[in-house]
């Protein structure tokens, strides 16, 4: 079970949409897919913006591309990935079907 973002009523993971208030449920997948940083700097971005621990930092760098942070909020979703990007790494943003919707590089 989940609470719906919108109105906090408990909601099966199934199902498409709160049957309460209608809410449809949309996940924002950030990943992160390379870094310009030195390692530690990215172990660090990591560990302060998603409250990884070193070990599992140093995992996702190893794995990358890795999505290091789920929400139903797009808002919160964009501000991670700007975090990221903010902190050398190429970080975008997936709506749930696989479509990005937000990238950036460090020129930027
Ligand atoms: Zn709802």
């Amino acid at each position: 079970m989940n609470n719906c973002p919108k109105c906090g009523k408990e909601i099966p993971d199934a199902v498409q949409a709160c049957p309460i208030c209608g809410y449809v449920p949309e996940e924002y997948k950030v990943t992160v897919q390379g870094r310009h940083s030195s390692a530690a700097t990215a172990v660090a971005a990591l560990r302060e913006v998603c409250g990884y621990t070193a070990d599992r930092a140093a995992q996702v760098l190893n794995a990358m591309p890795e999505v290091v942070y789920t929400t139903g909020a797009l808002e919160e979703a964009v501000h991670m990935a700007q975090l990221l990007s903010d902190a050398g790494f190429d970080a975008a943003l997936y709506v749930k079907d696989g479509q990005v919707c937000f990238q950036r590089d460090l020129k930027d």
